[in-house]
């Protein structure tokens, strides 16, 4: 079992208050992981004023030495790989194929914004008078970090990376259900020489995630969570300070009467049951053309059959359990409500025998826009087909909630898919592609309540923006 430990000015220390919690592992809950502290508002207050004297050590430091530390945290990365693999199936539940992805993908991550410490650029103009006016782009001081278990390395990464490659410090307060993963990325960074004033990691939930939020010194706060917390986050950060939110999802996945049928149902089970459906961009709504439907359907409910599921660690696994026990209550509510409101369950739906948390991915028909089931982000694999009339009228239904993430379209008509691209009010469309998965060189962002609209992207070299100021400077000849 881990001893976690928060840390703080530059010191590892359990919390002040005593207070700690466990993590278990949600395939075999008797495997516990670890303890970690649970932080109180005070030990986020010690967090922040460390940070603010590691800000300014980290922003007299050149971006190329910045860049360094944050090529050398990925070295450390990739060097332990298998470790981290296995760890991550344990704290969160992924297969394995699933945490292999997240520990390639992470100090890709963290080497993408070290080239971008060294491009960190302004403007400048000749003035009338033979001076110059030109533009500093400059840290902004202390970033908040409040990130959510799903991807306990790469989310905290693209926050992270990109606030220690600007000159930030950063106070990162990572998901009480992945603590250990958070850990090992402290421990990355630490190991590929940052000051350790310049991060602090302070364990826990709510209480902590608020205070941070909350903390006046806290010159941006970036958050990636459920919209009821974002919305908290962002009361909290209030008008004065930066506050960036991601969000949840209601993923739609529209599929044409001339698609390819089989490519649309491993499209739409990949997006749907990849994570165990807990990922932000996972499809939960088929909006499927009604000559097609019927087939899509029975395809894609004997996918959801044959998904093998069972503990990530194990070969042939390709849906892990739920993360954490909450999770699987939801799932089981939304089944109920599903059913309770009127639509089929095709298949799934059920708890699997066994302690860990375990479940049929369901597949609901007879979907229609009004049900919670086609309106709440449920977060778990629950699949809803709708049924539409043409393409007109699956675009509209695509656009049918209050969240706009990632949306996708399958078919053969190239003027089709541009249409849909532009009608989206979705900040990600995906032409044949899962509405999940992300390039790094483009923003990522919700639209409409999946996310706040300044400063909405959390990739590519834009995400820059939200952890820089900009100053202009006039220069008269003296
Ligand atoms: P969550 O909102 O419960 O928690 C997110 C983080 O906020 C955690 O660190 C938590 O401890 C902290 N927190 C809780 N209460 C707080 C408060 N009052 N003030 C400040 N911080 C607080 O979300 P979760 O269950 O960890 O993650 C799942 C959610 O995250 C889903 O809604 C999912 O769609 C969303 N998500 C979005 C993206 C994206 O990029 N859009 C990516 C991954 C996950």
């Amino acid at each position: 079992m881990h001893s976690g430990l928060n840390l703080i000015g530059g010191e590892w220390a359990p919390g002040s208050s005593g207070a700690t919690f466990r993590r278990r592992n949600p395939a075999r809950p008797g495997d516990v992981i670890g303890e970690f502290p649970e932080s109180s508002a005070a030990d986020v207050a010690e967090a922040v004023s460390g940070a603010a004297e590691g800000a300014r050590i980290w922003a007299a430091t050149h971006a190329e030495k910045r860049a360094d530390v944050l090529e050398a945290a990925a070295r450390w990365l990739e060097s332990r790989a298998d470790e981290l693999v296995v760890e991550l199936v344990r704290e969160e539940g992924k297969t394995r194929a699933e945490a292999a992805m997240e520990i390639s993908r992470t100090p890709r991550n963290l080497r993408f914004y070290a080239a971008e410490a060294v491009r960190i650029n302004g403007e400048s103009y000749p003035a009338a008078d033979g001076g110059v006016v030109y533009t500093r782009r400059e840290p902004v001081g202390v970033v908040g970090a409040i990130t959510p278990w799903n991807f306990p390395l790469n989310i905290p990464s693209r926050k992270i990376g990109p606030a220690l490659a600007a000159g930030n410090a950063v106070v990162f307060k990572p998901s009480p259900v992945t603590p250990l993963l958070a850990q090992r990325l402290v421990e990355a960074l630490l190991a590929g020489g940052l000051p350790p004033q310049v991060i602090a990691l302070v364990h826990g939930g709510a209480e902590a995630g608020a205070a941070l939020a909350a903390d006046e010194r806290v010159a941006a706060v970036t958050f990636t969570g459920s919209n009821a917390t974002g919305r908290a986050v962002h009361a909290a950060a209030g008008p004065t300070r930066r506050a960036q939110l991601e969000m949840g999802g209601k993923n739609p996945v529209v599929v044409l009467d001339d698609a390819d049928l089989e490519r649309a149902t491993q499209i739409i089970v990949k997006g749907a049951f990849g994570l165990s459906g807990q990922a932000c961009t996972g499809t939960s709504r088929v909006i499927a053309h009604r000559a097609v439907h019927d087939e899509l359907l029975d395809r894609v409910a004997r996918a959801a059959e044959a998904r093998v599921v069972g503990d990530g660690l194990r070969d042939g696994v390709d849906m892990g359990p739920l993360a954490a026990g909450f999770q699987m209550e939801k799932f089981l509510g939304y089944v109920r409500i599903g059913e309770e409101e009127g639509a089929k369950l095709t298949t799934g739906g059920r708890r699997l025998h066994g302690e860990g948390h375990f479940v049929r991915p369901a597949v609901f028909e007879g979907v229609t826009p009004d049900m919670r089931i086609a309106r709440e982000e449920i977060f778990g694999p629950v699949l809803a087909f709708q049924r539409a009339s043409g393409f007109d009228e699956a675009a509209e239904l695509a656009n049918g909630t209050r969240y706009g993430l990632s949306a996708g379209i399958v078919t053969r008509d190239l003027d089709r898919a541009l249409e849909f691209a532009r009608r989206s009010e979705s900040g990600l469309v995906k032409v044949n592609q899962p509405t999940s998965g992300m390039a790094m060189t483009v923003p990522f962002g919700g639209l409409k309540e999946s996310g706040t609209q300044t400063f909405k992207e959390q990739a590519g070299p834009s995400m820059m923006l939200f952890y820089t100021q900009e100053k202009s400077v006039y220069i008269s000849p003296s």
